[in-house]
């Protein structure tokens, strides 16, 4: 059976060009970098050299690179090594709709005495900039943390804005712009971000490296101690192989990105076109003017999400939920909450995430089956008929 991959946001394959370009350091370029010997030398060189590529997607300067072993750890190096460097300073602001990897440090640094703020969003998944306004009026915060683009909905936020805001109340900004990078243009000599978080295997990169953009200047201490490598801001020998795929994948996404995001957002608009019209009761969800071109979340109200995941999985469609399952009870997920999704579209949301990999085919072939599958479910719910209320609270 063939694999329809839409789900692009929780991983991406490793581009061909990207393996080829690794594989020489797994066989016979396999020297540390930091030896004094030229055998270890000429790999450090390589090491830059992917540094610079990273660099160049972001228009930063390479010494503004500090790779890591993911884009969780970025995240958890640059609000909490923020934090601990910030002199007194403990208060941080968030949002409601930030991935786990920043919301369980924030989390984690509020039980150990931080302030901890998570901004409210719209209905459409929009930033509340008066909230921003009003958390940034009290003076004890040390950084301000809001991604560049949401994982389950795809909604920009308007960084610029409101790293200029976090910059002048003396904050400093950090970005979590995992999903961003490789799908968006990003200009850090435009975009006054102190910190941004990216990871390798959301742009066809290996899984297990990421980058942590950490401009000049900026105070941050090391999550990881030890040897003096990336200048000291994060120890442990370098994991070359897949630092040399992360910079592949990043020059692979500057050369390609204009041509992919004209046709990726075609595929992803044609596939929401045609379930709108197909699927009585679906709902788009997110600001659809301002979403990465590759995502679709989308709701399909009085049907269970889990329920039509595990029937595009029976045709080897991959998709993804917007609600997390944990242990038998099914709550919506914190974005869709945030959102103020309605329980009765919250249960039903999918999200479907390209990349350059798909095909027009993939989207007939999802449109072929998927109405068939709403309208099945639905003749199974049973509180399809409307104005039936789904009972709330954990399900199995
Ligand atoms: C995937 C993801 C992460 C975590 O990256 P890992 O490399 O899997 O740790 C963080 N933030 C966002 C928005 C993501 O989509």
């Amino acid at each position: 059976m063939k694999t329809i991959y839409l789900d692009n946001n929780a991983t991406t394959c490793v581009a061909p060009e990207v393996l080829d370009a690794m594989m020489p350091y797994f066989t016979e370029k396999w020297g540390n970098p930091s030896s004094i010997h030229s055998f270890g030398g000429r790999v450090k060189r390589d090491v830059e050299r992917a540094r610079e590529q990273v660099a160049a997607l972001l228009n930063a300067e390479p010494s503004e690179i500090v790779f890591t072993s993911c884009g969780s750890e970025s995240d958890n190096m640059a609000i909490r090594g923020a934090v601990e460097a910030a002199n007194g300073k403990i208060g941080i602001i968030t949002t409601r709709v930030e991935h786990p990897a920043v919301l369980g440090i924030c989390r984690y640094l509020g039980s150990r005495g931080c302030r901890v703020t998570e901004l409210p969003v719209d209905s459409l998944g929009r930033l509340d900039m008066a909230a921003l306004d009003q958390a940034l009026t009290d003076g004890g915060r040390a950084v301000v943390s809001t991604m560049w683009a949401n994982n389950e909905t795809g909604v920009i936020f308007p960084i610029a804005k409101i790293a200029e805001k976090a910059k002048a109340a003396g904050c400093v900004m950090h970005t979590d712009a995992v999903q961003a990078v490789g799908k968006i243009p990003i200009d850090l000599r435009k975009v006054p971000v102190d910190m941004l978080s990216l990871s390798g295997h959301k742009l066809h990169a290996p899984k297990g490296v990421g980058a942590l953009f950490v401009r000049r200047g900026t105070r941050v201490n090391p999550l990881i101690f030890g040897g003096h490598q990336e200048g000291g801001r994060r120890a442990g020998t370098e994991n070359v192989p897949y630092i040399i795929g992360l910079g592949r994948a990043c020059e692979l996404a500057m050369k390609n990105m204009q041509e992919e995001r004209t046709r990726v957002a075609a595929m992803r608009d044609r596939l929401e076109k045609g379930i709108l019209e197909t699927c009585p009761d679906a709902r788009v969800n997110g600001d659809r003017d301002n979403r990465l071109p590759n995502t679709l979340n989308v709701s399909f109200e009085y049907v269970e999400g889990e329920a039509i995941l595990l029937m595009l999985n029976d045709l080897g469609i991959c998709a993804s939920s917007g609600s997390a399952c944990t242990s038998g009870s099914l709550e919506p997920s914190h974005v869709m909450r945030a959102m103020g999704v309605p329980f009765t579209a919250a249960h039903g949301s999918i999200r479907f995430s390209f990349s350059r990999y798909n095909t027009e085919e993939d989207v007939d072939y999802v449109l072929q089956n998927l109405p068939g599958i709403i309208r099945k479910l639905r003749e199974l719910s049973p509180f399809a008929a409307k104005g039936n209320a789904m009972p709330a609270g954990g399900r199995k």
